[in-house]
């Protein structure tokens, strides 16, 4: 065998790398035995990618089909070997997977350390699948030595975590990856035996703890120093002390979820959903689950405390993995629950997926469709009960994954009518909390007519707007929409328990006593009235609005602007425009308050000077404000500064 290096090359960490490392290495992790962890992880997805691979390429497997980890600790060279007979790493790989972090959430996840500099942030490794990298926390060197299948050579990697690494070809017989890490000082000294990682009894914890699950034998030899027996087992005590190794088995192998469920304690199937999913925090439900019927599975489903990071900032997929008899098919399997669900973490055992199944096919499988309508049916009957029986829980998982349900409800035609029961919305009678749909109609006075709703940024904005006065004054209560996405839900559910839900910034208010026949009759008769007004104003704001109208929601304040009910709301074409869709525009309506001294002050500038530029910039003044009210920039601030600045010097001369 050439034992000479080849090509042995000196090459640099991709900056973000560096970055990573130096904080492992500086440790924002304080719980560092999850290294093991990681790296057992990362040997078993290696073993269960072979031996996918395998089924259709048996030459890949050059014989050895005898999965195994091992683990070796070394006093003599204070090292900690685990080898596995996975698929291995090319050369190319290596530096692909190794030596640059080409996950796109890294950039952010180092963004978001930055943020919270001094706080150490825990839970943020695991979410951001870092997993190699934690060896460096506890080593001062790490070297991979791997070959993947059908490779004439191997690769040895190296590296003391301080920005550079080496990497060389070299001969390597087995098939897979060998990682050895020196440890610090600190961890290999007998003191602490907690966290001597040289020490067996320490690593077979570890692995009890954190790896007991993994489905291929990871195995670490003992020695065992005996003395010799008699014919009849009997010790005899003179005898000198020999020394055998024995090959044991540290994980019991027993995938959690075979398991019967009052077996099974709430540590282990948290430190379970820990190691499967990267989280730091505890779930905060979880549904386990066995079938047998049409279609035979179990089901073992988590959801998560927190929102991974990035969960909405881009499509985050699923996180439902599946295996069939206890082998792993594949991961983040898409097919299985509605997008709206795809915070769910978890993984179904099902012996009717066949093993090598593709994607394509996946989407296609009966089974698949009839386990993920009962699958969504059991996510959703959890959610319902514990917004029936313990609504802080509720809300904390509103926080992280209302959203989501929202969204659903307005995208989701199919599930609308399953999701409206589990909205919560801020309202002007729950200054604490939240509500539902249900706890407002059951508030709600018998002769409330609609369900009605404000949008607005935050409380404070709502409550300011002046179409907020009257149904204050009034009791009436109304739902605050502060997210996006709230209106276009509300939108699209159109109706609640046979209550239509009514903004009160749009259309007519449907109040008895303001809608009644009387009050319409008595606007009317001001409109009339001030006929030749309303045109003039009309008039002057053209191409901005499409009517002006006498209000009859305003108590102190002089105007506001509402949108009409037919197509979309001012605040929804915020939205779009934001978007950069300009396409849909709302119907401005100007309403003004008759009863307001501005209403007077306009009526008499008419009738006096109905030509004059005061007149018209008392009518552009009028509109800004509207707008500002709403929110709304005016397209020129300039122009209106200078009109409120001619008005306040012509009050002071
Ligand atoms: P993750 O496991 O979340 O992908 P890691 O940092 O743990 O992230 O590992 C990075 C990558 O390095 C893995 O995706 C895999 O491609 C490769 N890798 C790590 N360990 C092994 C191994 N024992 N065998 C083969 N490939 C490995
Ligand atoms: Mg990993």
């Amino acid at each position: 065998m050439n034992q000479e290096p080849i090509n042995k090359e000196t090459r640099e960490f991709q900056a973000e790398t560096k970055q990573l490392l130096d904080l492992m290495i500086h440790s924002i992790y304080t719980n560092r035995e999850i290294f093991l962890r990681e790296l057992i992880s990362n040997a078993s997805d290696a073993i269960d990618k072979i031996r996918f691979e395998s089924l259709t390429n048996q030459d890949l497997l050059e014989g050895d089909s005898d999965y195994e980890i091992l683990i070796n600790p070394d006093e003599a060279t204070n090292t900690l070997t685990i080898s596995d007979n996975g698929i291995g790493m090319t050369y190319d790989e290596v530096i692909e997977n190794i030596g640059t972090i080409a996950k796109s959430g890294t950039k952010s996840f180092l963004e978001k350390l930055k943020e919270k500099e001094t706080s150490t942030d825990k839970e943020l490794i695991g979410q951001f699948g870092v997993g190699f990298y934690s060896a460096f926390m506890v080593s001062e060197k790490v070297t991979i030595i791997t070959r993947a299948p059908g490779q004439a050579k191997g690769v040895k990697w190296q590296s003391g975590g301080d920005g550079t690494y080496t990497i060389e070809e070299i001969d390597k017989e087995k098939r897979g990856t060998t990682i050895i890490i020196t440890l610090n000082e600190e961890f290999r000294s007998a003191e602490r035996s907690s966290e001597n990682f040289l020490n067996r009894h320490t690593i077979e914890d570890l692995i009890k703890k954190y790896s007991d699950y993994i489905r291929y034998p990871i195995k670490m030899s003992f020695i065992k120093e005996e003395k010799q027996r008699d014919d009849e087992g009997k010790i005899i005590e003179d005898s000198p002390v020999t020394q055998t190794v024995e090959v044991r088995t540290l994980n019991s192998m027993t995938p959690l979820w075979t398991r019967s469920k009052n077996e099974i304690t709430a540590e282990e199937y948290n430190l379970f959903y820990k190691n499967l999913f990267h989280d730091w925090e505890e779930p905060l439900e979880l549904i386990h689950s066995k079938a047998e019927g049409t279609v035979e599975y179990t089901s073992l489903l988590f959801i998560p405390s927190r929102a991974p990071y990035d969960f909405y900032s881009q499509k985050s997929t699923s996180g439902i993995r599946l295996y069939s008899k206890q082998i792993f098919i594949m991961d983040n399997c898409q097919d299985l629950l509605p997008e709206y669900l795809r915070f769910v973490r978890g993984l179904v055992d099902s012996p009717d997926f066949s093993l090598n199944i593709s994607r394509e096919l996946l989407q296609h499988s009966k089974q698949l469709k009839l386990i993920g309508k009962n699958l969504e049916k059991s996510v959703l009957k959890t959610l319902e009960n514990i917004l029936k029986k313990d609504r802080a829980k509720y809300e904390k998982f509103w926080k992280e994954f209302g959203r989501a349900i929202k969204i659903g409800a307005y995208t989701d035609f199919q599930s609308r009518d399953k999701l409206k029961d589990l909205l919560l919305f801020s309202s002007s009678h729950a200054t604490e909390g939240l509500t539902t749909l249900e706890d407002y109609t059951t508030r709600m006075p018998e002769n409330q007519k609609v369900i009605y709703y404000a949008t607005g940024k935050d409380r404070a904005s709502v409550e300011r707007l002046p179409q907020m006065e009257l149904l204050q004054e009034k009791g009436i209560e109304v739902l605050y929409l502060f997210d996006q996405v709230d209106e276009f839900t509300i939108d699209a559910l159109q109706e609640y328990k046979e209550k239509n839900f009514q903004s009160i910034s749009r259309g007519d208010l449907n109040l008895d006593d303001i809608d009644s026949p009387e009050a319409k009759k008595n606007t009317e008769a001001i409109l009339k009235e001030n006929e030749t007004l309303i045109t003039a104003i009309k008039e002057q704001l053209k191409g901005k609005i499409a009517d002006v109208k006498i209000s009859n929601r305003l108590k102190s304040s002089a105007v506001c602007l509402v949108s009409d009910d037919n197509g979309i709301s001012l605040s929804m074409e915020q939205i779009l425009s934001e978007m950069n869709n300009t396409m849909y525009k709302a119907n401005r309506i100007l309403e003004i308050n008759p009863n307001h001294d501005v209403f007077t002050a306009l009526k008499n500038l008419h009738e006096t000077q109905p030509a004059s530029e005061s007149f018209k910039d008392y009518c552009d003044l009028l509109y800004v404000q509207a707008l500002l009210i709403e929110g709304l920039l005016p397209e020129d601030p300039i122009s209106f500064a200078n009109k409120v600045a001619s008005l306040m010097a012509s009050k002071g001369k």
